[in-house]
C-alpha cells in the first residue's frame, strides 16, 4: 500500500508540475499581449509627511486588468515578467506611463516608480530614462526610482554606472525594502542613495517590540548623518505613526494614509472632489 501511495504522490507530483509548467507558460503570453493591450495601468499611493500629515510625493504601483481574472497586483505576475525577457518592456511601459502621467498633474508632486534589477543589467536604460523625461517634459527632480537591495546582489560596472548616471541627471535614487537584505550597510557604504524605505516588516512591530524600535530608530540617525531621507513602509495604525513622529522619522506610507489609487484624487486634477485617499490622509492628519 505504501508503494501505491509512493506512486500516487510521484504522480500528483508530476500533475503540480505539469499544471504549474503550463500556468507560466501561459501568463507569460497573456503577459505579452497585456502589455499591447495596454492591460497595465498604475495607481499611485501617498507619501506623507509624519507632522503634518501633507502628501510629499506619490509611489507608482502597477496594476495588471487581466480580461477574465479581474485586476491583479504585482505578486501574481511580477516574478514571472521577472524571470522571462517581459520585465524590461514592461518595466519601459510604467515608467514612460508615470512619467506622461505625473507630467500633467497640476499639483507637481514627484513620483516614485520601482525598477526591477533587470532594467539596470542591459546597459540601455539611462537611455530609455532620458527619452521618457524629454518627451514626458517632466522635471528630473520630480522623478524618484526604488530599487531593492537585490539591485546590488547582480551588481556589475553596468549598474554601477548606471545609477550614478541617474543621479547626475537629477532623478533620485530610493533603496526600497531597506533591512530586508543580506547586507543592507554594505550597499549603503558602496552607493549613493537619496532616500530610505524601511521595510514593512519592520513597521508592523512598531511600537511594540524593543528590538524593532531601537532599529528603527537607529536607521533614522543613520540616515540623517548621512543626509538621506527615510519613509516608514506600511504604517496602519495612528500608534505606529505617534511613534514614527516622536522618534524622527520624516516620512510614513500606508494603508492609513491612503491606500493605492487613482491619480485624480491627490494630483489636483479634480480638486471639487477629494477622492477617499485624500479623506483618509485627513483622518490621519486629525490624528496627529
Ligand atoms: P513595494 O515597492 O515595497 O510597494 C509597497 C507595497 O506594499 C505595495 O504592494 C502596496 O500596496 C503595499 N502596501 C502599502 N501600504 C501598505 C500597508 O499599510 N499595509 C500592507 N500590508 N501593505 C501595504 P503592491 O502594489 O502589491 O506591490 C508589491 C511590490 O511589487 C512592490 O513593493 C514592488 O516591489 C513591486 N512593484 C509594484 N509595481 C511595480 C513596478 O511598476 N515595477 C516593478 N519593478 N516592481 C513593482
Ligand atoms: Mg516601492
Ligand atoms: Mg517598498
Ligand atoms: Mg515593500
Amino acid at each position: 500500500r505504501a508503494k501505491e501511495r509512493g506512486k500516487k504522490a510521484a504522480c500528483l507530483f508530476e500533475f503540480d508540475f505539469e499544471q504549474e509548467y503550463y500556468g507560466r507558460m501561459r501568463l507569460q503570453a497573456e503577459l505579452a499581449s497585456a502589455l499591447d493591450e495596454q492591460q497595465l495601468f498604475l495607481v499611485y499611493q501617498p507619501i506623507v509627511d509624519v507632522r503634518t500629515g501633507d502628501i510629499v510625493s506619490v509611489e507608482a504601483l502597477v496594476r495588471w486588468r487581466h480580461p477574465t481574472r479581474g485586476v491583479l497586483t504585482p505578486g501574481a505576475f511580477m516574478p514571472n515578467a521577472e524571470a522571462s525577457d517581459l520585465m524590461e518592456r514592461l518595466g519601459e511601459y510604467v515608467l514612460r506611463l508615470a512619467c506622461h502621467t505625473a507630467a500633467g498633474w497640476r499639483n507637481p508632486v514627484p513620483v516614485a516608480v520601482n525598477l526591477s534589477p533587470k532594467q539596470l543589467r542591459s546597459g540601455r536604460f539611462v537611455g530609455i530614462l532620458k527619452q521618457c523625461l524629454l518627451e514626458s517634459g517632466l522635471l528630473p527632480g520630480r522623478l524618484a526610482l526604488e530599487v531593492t537591495e537585490t539591485v546590488f546582489l547582480v551588481s556589475s560596472e553596468t549598474t554601477t554606472n548606471q545609477l550614478a548616471a541617474i543621479r547626475d541627471l537629477g532623478v533620485r535614487i530610493v533603496l526600497d525594502d531597506f533591512g530586508t537584505g543580506y547586507s543592507s550597510l554594505t550597499y549603503l557604504r558602496g552607493f549613493d542613495v537619496d532616500g530610505i524605505k524601511i521595510d514593512q516588516s519592520f513597521t508592523r512591530d512598531l511600537p511594540g517590540s524593543q528590538k524593532v524600535a531601537a532599529i528603527v530608530r537607529t536607521i533614522g540617525r543613520l540616515a540623517s548623518d548621512m543626509n538621506v531621507y527615510v519613509v516608514a513602509e506600511g504604517v496602519e495604525t495612528v500608534g505606529q505613526m505617534n511613534w514614527l513622529r516622536s522618534n524622527g522619522i520624516a516620512f510614513a506610507q500606508g494603508y492609513l494614509l491612503g491606500r493605492p489609487g487613482e491619480d485624480t484624487v491627490f494630483s489636483g486634477l479634480d480638486p471639487a472632489r477629494p477622492g477617499p485617499t485624500v479623506a483618509i490622509a485627513n483622518t490621519a492628519r486629525d490624528s496627529l
